[in-house]
């Protein structure tokens, strides 16, 4: 009875191992190609100042859909990005597009705006990274203040040293640096004193809890003390209804991002929302 029992958990375990597998590898496969198949494209979340009420730049979040597979989270698929490698041409092809928007819509808004682009910590050793993104910048002709780059605090544990030579030489060159999902990692404090970091981002699962937890709310007010005492920008991610709203701007964050204030969107959507035109038409 033992014996059956086992196998047939043994057998089990073994055919779910083996979906999950030909489905990573279904997936890498797809993924391959998805960049001559155009089916990558970037969406765009605002962040809005929360004492201006203005919104002042946006997070660039890619997206995939493919016929096979429908629309993949990118959590889902960065990461087997990461292990394939293709996490270098994937970044950079989100750099490319992200700053050739920006540049389109500098020429068309009249708005000192700026977007803020997730970045893998693979692509952090990738020895051209710097270079790659300063020729971007000057083909589009635009300031380095107006890149962020966003890191979560795991990019950095694997190769501090390198980390630590690119993220001073992106900082030389005016880029600002966020670090991402704060809170949820190992040991954030002290990517605080050993990185040149701009911004923090408040990690979501905080603001979720705002509402209900006491504990919540003083782990959230102390992590905006601390960001405000050290000079950081603080972005609260996650924002859901008007009482994180108000909570988090009442404690000091600076900028909201969240769907109270706005789902992530695509170009044409975030800049009909968003952007406010230069031209003024008169009728
Ligand atoms: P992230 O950088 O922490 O991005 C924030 C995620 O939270 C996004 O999910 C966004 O859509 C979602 N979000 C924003 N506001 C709210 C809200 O109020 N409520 C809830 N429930 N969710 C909210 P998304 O777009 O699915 O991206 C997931 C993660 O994938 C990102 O987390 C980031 O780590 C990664 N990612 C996305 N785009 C890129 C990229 O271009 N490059 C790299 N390396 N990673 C990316
Ligand atoms: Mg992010
Ligand atoms: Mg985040
Ligand atoms: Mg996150």
């Amino acid at each position: 009875h033992c014996e059956t029992g086992n196998s047939n958990s043994y057998k089990f375990f073994n055919q779910k191992m083996e979906s999950e597998l030909s489905s990573r590898i279904q997936m890498e496969s797809l993924l391959r190609g998805a960049l001559k198949r155009d089916e990558l494209s970037l969406h765009y979340q605002p962040f809005v100042c929360t004492q201006s009420k203005n919104v002042v730049g946006a997070e660039v979040l890619i997206r995939w859909h493919n016929p096979t597979l429908g629309q993949v989270s990118p959590t889902e698929f960065i990461e087997i990005a990461e292990h394939s490698g293709q996490i270098i041409e994937l970044g950079y092809f989100v750099l490319r597009s992200a700053l050739k928007q920006l540049a389109y819509w500098r020429e068309l808004y009249n708005q000192d705006f700026y977007l803020a682009i997730n970045m893998s910590p693979i692509q952090l050793k990738d020895s051209y990274l710097v270079d790659k993104i300063v020729n971007l910048l000057e083909l589009y002709k635009i300031p380095g203040h107006l890149l962020e780059i966003e890191l979560t605090e795991n990019a950095l544990i694997h190769d501090t040293v390198c980390a630590q030579d690119v993220l001073s030489k992106l900082n030389q060159h005016g880029i600002r640096l966020s670090l991402d999902d704060f809170g949820t990692g190992y040991s954030s404090l002290s990517y605080l004193q050993h990185y040149p970091f701009n911004s923090v981002k408040i990690d979501r699962s905080f603001i979720r809890n705002l509402d209900t937890s006491e504990q919540s709310r003083q782990l959230v007010s102390t992590i905006i003390a601390m960001a405000n005492n050290l000079q950081l920008s603080l972005v609260a991610e996650g924002v859901e209804n008007q009482f994180q709203a108000d909570f988090v701007a009442t404690q000091g964050a600076n900028i909201w991002q969240g769907y109270y204030l706005g789902k992530p969107v695509d170009a044409d959507d975030f800049a009909q929302q968003y952007l406010i035109t230069s031209i003024t038409s008169q009728d």
